[in-house]
């Protein structure tokens, strides 16, 4: 077969079930194309040794008619997830010789369905960003360039590894994580699929935690086909994951077939930014008149609080995160100061010097908002809000079935374009935040693109435990949308 490394992931399950193909032959094709693309630094430790290893295992399963739900079909891993015997760094210095001796669920279940791991995938430094610019191995170039410009463009954050490979052919799928849209926005920006599940669908154990009530792996994939797939494994009940859903996983694959007549979508209008882009509004606009156009009925809801999400999720996420990361002390694990002269000069250095600088303001706005005197004003109040956050929702959705927003403000940006301003980067996630802190499923989707040739996504969000409309609807819009651009491939040339 030619060019395997362009298939999606059912198209390659279909080649495998038909014997045209051996999970041998697709994963050496993958390795390959990995190894010409590392300029796009999208991976942080390639596996292709164990890869090789895997696939030979998963024909010799097939040939004995012992075949799981992805056997045989490579797939790239965010650094995030632990790995057992495979180093695992959440992009961090602090992690960078981490050898899990564990593996995370959410990969468990992968490899039990047969897949096959192709390596681990670059991200921003413990999940904290926007563009994949703060990882201690160095930013990920965006597969796609701008028509006619040689710039380097940033492939979204934190999962930008992982959407890198996926838009690049170097992976038939990826995992990522998102705690304030983290899958979503570099699916967005690549051209790509990216659903974030209802917290607590996926099991967070053994995923570096960054924000935990607000973390939820997801599927990063080429069509809205591919991740419903994928979650269908990824998902799970999960006794070692206390917020573990005690929700049968359904065939999402079957849920999302059939029309999407009589659906309910509510057009969010406090997301009509000023300013906005003309590209974004536009595609917007588009996005509802396909949906109108399949039959499915358009209405303007109301989401009030919606400008007080993003210093919400920056006074939650950072507060949760510098309670995750007091664990990396140089004591147990991970990087350690040389000759301390003390255990707080051990402390004190082994967390200065490990931790990236995004990380350390993470930690510092965290512990403020935390401490005696300031959690009242800061922690409390937040909490309060995203109460009223999420009634918003629950009140849309007594209206509507799903919502439909853009994914960013928007396109791709340049490397180095936005990180001296923290709070142009924040801004990012200024239509994904609300959904993870209403604990919602929400999925990107690839609309079109700007005029410059780069890829924009459409949010569709759904119903907690939903997902099986989120991606019928998703689905209707793929279909309308019939987005079938690939970045030219610059890095092999
Ligand atoms: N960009 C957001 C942040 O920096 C979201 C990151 C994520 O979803 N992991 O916190």
């Amino acid at each position: 077969m030619s060019d395997l490394i362009s298939l999606t992931l059912a198209e390659a399950r279909e080649a495998l079930t038909a014997k045209e193909v051996s999970s041998r032959e697709l994963t050496s094709a993958f390795i390959q194309a990995i190894e010409a693309a590392r300029p796009l630094n999208a991976f942080i430790t390639e596996t292709a040794e164990k890869a090789l290893l895997m696939a030979d295992a998963s024909d010799k399963r097939r040939a004995a008619g012992n075949v799981g739900a992805l056997e045989g079909l490579p797939l790239a891993i965010k650094d995030l997830f632990c790995t057992n015997g495979t180093r695992t760094t959440a992009a961090s210095k602090i992690l960078g010789n981490f050898v899990p001796p564990y593996e995370s669920t959410v990969t468990q279940n992968l490899w039990s369905a047969g897949a096959v791991m192709l390596g681990k995938t670059n991200m921003d430094e413990f999940a904290m960003g926007s563009s994949n610019e703060t990882s201690a191995f160095g930013p990920v170039f965006n597969p796609w360039r701008s028509r006619g410009s040689n710039t380097n463009l940033v492939p979204g954050g934190s999962s930008g590894g992982s959407s890198a490979a996926v838009a690049a052919d170097l992976c038939l799928a990826a995992t990522g994580t998102d705690t304030g849209g983290s899958i979503r926005q570099p699916a967005a920006v690549t051209g790509t699929v990216g659903l974030k599940p209802t917290y607590g669908r996926c099991s967070r154990y053994g995923i570096v935690a960054f924000a935990s009530s607000l973390d939820q792996a997801g599927p990063m994939a080429k069509t809205v086909k591919d991740a419903a797939i994928l979650l269908t494994s990824m998902a799970s009940i999960d006794p070692r994951d206390s917020t573990s859903a005690e929700t049968a996983v359904p065939d999402y694959e079957k849920l999302m077939a059939g029309s999407i007549r009589g659906l309910r979508v509510g057009i969010p209008k406090e997301y009509r930014l000023d300013g906005m882009s003309t590209d974004i509004t536009a595609l917007w606009d588009k996005g509802g008149r396909w949906l109108k156009d399949q039959g499915a009925e358009i209405f303007e809801v109301s989401l009030p609080h919606t400008k007080y999400a993003l210093p919400t999720y920056y006074i939650v996420a950072p507060a949760e995160a510098s309670s995750n990361l007091a664990r990396y002390d140089g004591v147990r694990f991970g990087y350690r100061a040389s000759n301390p002269h003390d255990i707080t000069d051990l402390y004190e250095r082994s967390r200065g010097e490990g931790f990236g600088a995004e990380v350390q303001r993470r930690i510092l706005i965290g512990t403020y908002v935390l401490s005696a005197g300031y959690y009242d004003a800061y922690y409390s109040r937040a909490q309060k809000l995203r109460t009223l956050i999420k009634r918003d929702f629950e009140q849309a959705f007594e209206k509507c079935d799903v919502l439909l927003t853009p994914s960013t403000p928007g396109a791709a940006f340049g490397i180095g374009a936005k990180t001296s301003d923290p709070l142009e980067m924040y801004l990012q996630d200024v239509f994904t935040v609300t959904v993870n802190l209403a604990g919602l499923p929400g999925i990107s989707i690839p609309g079109g693109l700007t005029a410059d040739g780069l890829p924009l996504g459409l949010q569709l969000i759904g119903k907690a435990f939903d997902e099986g409309t989120l991606l019928r609807a998703a689905a209707a819009v793929e279909t309308a949308a019939d987005f079938k651009a690939k970045p030219a491939k610059w890095w092999t040339a």
